[in-house]
């Protein structure tokens, strides 16, 4: 957040002049998105703001919905791309508390189960750190994804055979309305890449704390389970690239990665938007490309895939 720099506040529609007497945060204006998403691209966002408590958020979220104002959340940026059209509307960070980590329950004993309650702003690679130290197992797949656990959340994120629906028994939100719910597993429909509710939606809510069930270990074995996925990852990944990971859906009983490799399309470049030629299902930015380069790129590989195996690859990055 450091790298925020406040911008001028650009007079123009009315809710902009709105939110800055009703916001007592910091808000910025026309953001470079290229700062927050990992591809290092983006257009802009017309504001962009940053929650660190519940009161706000749900005061904030009541507010958006009054004024008709479109918004939406991110965590690290590391599975988005903001088009080169920009955002219209309020980009939304979750920083202060909700990066917190709380235990709920005492350490346990060999088998026994330890729930942690986390904020949906914590990094992925902070959690990663925590449990490690305390030795509580169950999340090392996590390790090497640059995101949230709010994002991690939201797009059931995994890795190696795991996924973190797998290890979460609540998810707290805030809706549209500004009211604050928990939602037991129950409730829950975690699918590839992907979190629903078994009834109703969670399309217009934020996620701000999740608790997670995990394990006693050893510290020795988490610490070299976590380094043998790291060496997994660098050698299969374009690592230090700036990507959004693996771009497109696995197909059922397939890989995009083959597909994408099988149609002959390792390397096929847009502007400097490429396909990775180590690892197929990455889009790396190789230095200027742009977003524009990056959709077009995408919609290419999408074409060529259909002629060549006859499926249409479905993105698993979000476009904003
Ligand atoms: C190098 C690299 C490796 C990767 N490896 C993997 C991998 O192995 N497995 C994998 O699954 N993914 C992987 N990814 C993709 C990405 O890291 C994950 O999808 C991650 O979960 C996204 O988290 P984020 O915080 O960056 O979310 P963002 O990219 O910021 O957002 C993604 C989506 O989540 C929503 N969202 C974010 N926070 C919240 C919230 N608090 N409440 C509600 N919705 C929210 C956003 O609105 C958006 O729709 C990789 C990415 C990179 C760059």
């Amino acid at each position: 957040m450091d790298s925020l720099r406040k911008k001028r506040y650009a007079p123009g529609s009315a809710w902009r002049q709105n939110l800055s007497r009703f916001w007592s945060g910091a808000i910025y204006w026309d953001v470079d998105m290229a700062e927050y998403c990992t591809f290092k691209v983006g257009g802009k966002a017309e504001a962009l703001v940053v929650a660190t408590g519940r009161t706000e958020l749900e005061s904030l979220m009541h507010w958006l919905r009054e004024n008709g104002v479109s918004w939406q959340v991110i965590g690290r940026g590391s599975n988005i791309l903001v088009q080169s059209a920009g955002f219209n509307g309020v980009i939304i960070i979750l920083g202060g508390r909700f990066g917190a980590i709380d235990p709920v329950d005492d350490p346990g004993t060999e088998g026994q189960e330890v729930k942690v309650r986390v904020g949906a702003g914590c990094s992925v690679a902070h959690l990663v750190g925590w449990c490690a130290r305390r030795h509580l197992r169950g999340i090392e797949f996590l390790v090497g994804i640059p995101g949230s656990i709010g994002g991690v959340v939201c797009m059931n994120a995994g890795a190696w055979g795991s996924e973190i629906g797998e290890r979460v028994v609540t998810v707290t939100c805030i809706g549209q309305e500004g009211v604050t719910r928990t939602l037991a597993r129950e409730q829950l429909d975690f699918s590839y890449r992907r979190l629903q509710l078994n009834k109703g939606s969670l399309a217009d809510s934020i996620i701000v704390e999740v608790v997670l069930r995990l394990h006693p270990g050893t510290g020795e074995e988490i610490r070299a389970q976590c380094r043998e996925y790291m060496n997994r990852r660098r050698a299969k990944q374009p690592m230090g690239a700036a990507s959004a990971g693996s771009f497109f859906k696995n197909p059922s009983g397939d890989s995009a990665g083959r597909l994408i490799d099988a149609a002959g399309l390792k390397g096929l470049r847009r502007g400097d938007a490429m396909v990775s030629s180590r690892h197929a299902n990455f889009i790396v930015n190789t230095g200027q490309a742009t977003a524009d380069d990056i959709v077009a790129l995408m919609k290419e590989v999408q074409q060529k895939v259909y002629l060549h195996s006859g499926v249409m690859l479905e993105p698993e990055v979000h476009l904003l």
